[in-house]
Formats: structure tokens, sequence, C-alpha cells
């Protein structure tokens, strides 16, 4: 089934019934930009900015991540581009800081524990972020955010960094907004708190189902718990996205989830914002949501919270939900 999927790439994100969605992609390195703008994406949903920090013998320094973000923005032309700060730790190492071995480092000293731990090291990446932001639509998000303290305490170092660049001189943009991502459950909880101060959600499902089933998302033995489509999930999610639209603020989704075609009619009817995926998925799931009809899918929606099994999910969507063509 060879689909001609390039007529989508000029193609706006709006559902069959009108309702305009954001189609972005995930990048982790300068050069993957011109691969989401190929495909046609909307905007840069994740710039997973730890590939700058690893495969080296030493932090990079302000001027080199200054360099590399100008460039990003400059390429997306002012359409809109997450970046994340670092988010090392878990899985991803760097020898150079010389972190103790942990019994669970998925739980551990990572992401931003790690970056409100070692404030040079974190003030250095967000003056090179803030100095970039006249080049485009920046927005900048921090990950692993667990509690309120934590945003406050992000937010805080980013906006008295913003303030001492313009006491240096440095022209910089008032209006970046400032999101996090909700990837621990915790979070997601308490999203109508979060609300009040984030600009912005972005869910990281990857992380997200992993705390939620308590089942590594690396480790084969437990494959069989990393259930998207859990309803405890789908009831975050749902949770995290009414909470931000109550507060009048944008939910965007950069796990693996939200390029999924069974999980897709459920976000579009659940109201998620931004999409934001591999490059290599953007068209296929722009070609499945001009396909799709919000409305008639948010009637489902309730049902679905209902459902008692992931697999029960994922055979009401094949039944109910899903367009062949
Ligand atoms: C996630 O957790 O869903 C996510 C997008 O972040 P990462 O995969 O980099 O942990
Ligand atoms: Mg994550």
């Amino acid at each position: 089934e060879q689909r001609d999927l390039t007529q989508y790439r000029s193609l706006q994100s709006v559902s069959a019934d009108g309702y305009a969605v954001e189609i972005a992609g995930n990048i982790s390195k300068q050069e993957d930009v011109d691969t989401v703008v190929k495909n046609g994406g909307d905007g840069i949903g994740l710039f997973r900015t730890e590939f700058l920090y690893m495969n080296r013998q030493e932090l990079p320094n302000e001027e080199e991540q200054f360099a590399v973000y100008r460039a990003v923005l400059e390429k997306m032309q002012d359409k809109p581009t997450v970046v994340r700060t670092l988010d090392i730790g878990g899985d991803k190492n760097l020898p150079y800081l010389k972190l103790a071995p942990e019994m669970n480092p998925f739980l551990g000293y990572r992401a931003i524990r790690l970056c409100l731990d070692q404030q040079e090291m974190f003030r250095t990446q967000l003056r090179a972020l803030i100095r970039a932001s006249v080049y485009g639509n920046l927005k900048i998000m921090f990950p692993m955010i667990a509690t309120l303290e934590e945003f406050r305490a992000a937010k805080a170092l980013l906006l008295e960094e913003q303030q001492n660049l313009k006491n240096e001189g440095y022209t910089v943009s008032e209006k970046i907004e400032v999101g996090m991502m909700i990837e621990i459950p915790s979070a997601a909880i308490i999203a109508d708190l979060f609300a009040k101060e984030a600009d912005f959600f972005s869910i990281g499902t990857n992380d997200l189902i992993q705390y939620t089933l308590a089942a590594d998302r690396m480790n084969e033995n437990v494959s069989y718990l990393y259930q998207p489509y859990h309803p405890a999930v789908l009831r975050l999610i749902k949770n995290v996205i009414d909470a931000a639209h109550r507060h009048g603020k944008w939910v965007g989704m950069c796990g693996e989830m939200a390029g999924d075609e069974i999980a897709i009619p459920i976000l579009l009817a659940l109201g998620l914002d931004e999409f934001s995926m591999n490059a290599s998925a953007i068209l296929k799931t722009r070609a499945q949501i001009t396909k799709l009809a919000k409305e008639p899918l948010m009637k489902h929606v309730e049902d679905i919270l209902m459902l008692a099994t992931a697999a029960d999910v994922e055979q009401y969507v094949r039944n109910h939900l899903v367009v062949s063509d």
C-alpha cells in the first residue's frame, strides 16, 4: 500500500471538520531541522539538547550553544520552536560530569534535578537560549518537573539570566514562552496548579508511561506493561489537557504516542493542540488528521475513559474511530 504522502507537505494540519492542530517534529541535532522542514513540520515540538553535551570531553560553552540555537531558530523562520533544557541522566550519561552510579538512574539525579543543583552549567544553557531568542519563535521547557518548587526555581533562574543579559547590553525577546514537560505522574495529577504558572505543557509519554506503570522503558522483560493505551495514562492525559485549557494554556505531546495512529484519534478528541514526533511520521499523521472529524470523535471520549484495559481501548479505536482509505 504505497500512498503518496508528499501532497500533504504543504497542506494545513486541520481535521476534516476544520479544527487546526500543530504537527511538529522532534530533533536532537541542528541538521535534523532540515528533515522536519522537508517533511512539512509546522514547528519543532522538542529539541533534545542533551546531544549537544554528548560524545565530547567537556561541557559546551555559551558561544557554542548560542550558535546552534540561533541556527535552529533561523532555519525555522518564526515557526514555534520548543527547546528542552538539558535532560541528562537516566539512560543518557555524561562521563565528564563524573556522576556517581545509582541504583535507579531513572528515579535519580537527572534532568532538572541535576540542573538546579549544578547551576553554572544550567545558567550557561539558559543564557545561550535567551541570546538566541531574538532569531526566531523560541519556547523553552524544563524536563522531569515533579514539583511546583522546581518549576519556579528553574523559571526564576531563566528570568534572572534574562535580566543579566539585558544589563550586559544584549537584546532579548520579551515573549519567550516558558513551559514544562509533563512526564511524571505527580505533575500530571496537579496539572491545574502548574497551569497557573506555566505558559504551556508538553506531555512526555515515553517517561509518563514508564512512571505510571512502574515499567522500565528499556527493559524487554516488562515491556508488556509499557502500555500507552492504559486507562490510567489516558485519564492523566485528559486531566492535563483539561487543566491547561481551563487556564488558557496550550498542550503538546512529544513522546512517541503523539505519532501513534491508534492514539491520534483519542488525542485529537481530548483536545491536544500540538503533536510532535519523528520527522518521518509527520506526513502520515497529517494525512490521518485531515481525514478525522474531531466533533464526532469527542462523543466517544466518555466511553473510552471508562474502558478497563489497554486492549479494550485499542479494540474500541479500531472498531469505531479509525478511518480506512
Ligand atoms: C518523553 O519522555 O516522552 C520524552 C519526549 O522525552 P525523552 O524520550 O527524551 O525522555
Ligand atoms: Mg522524558
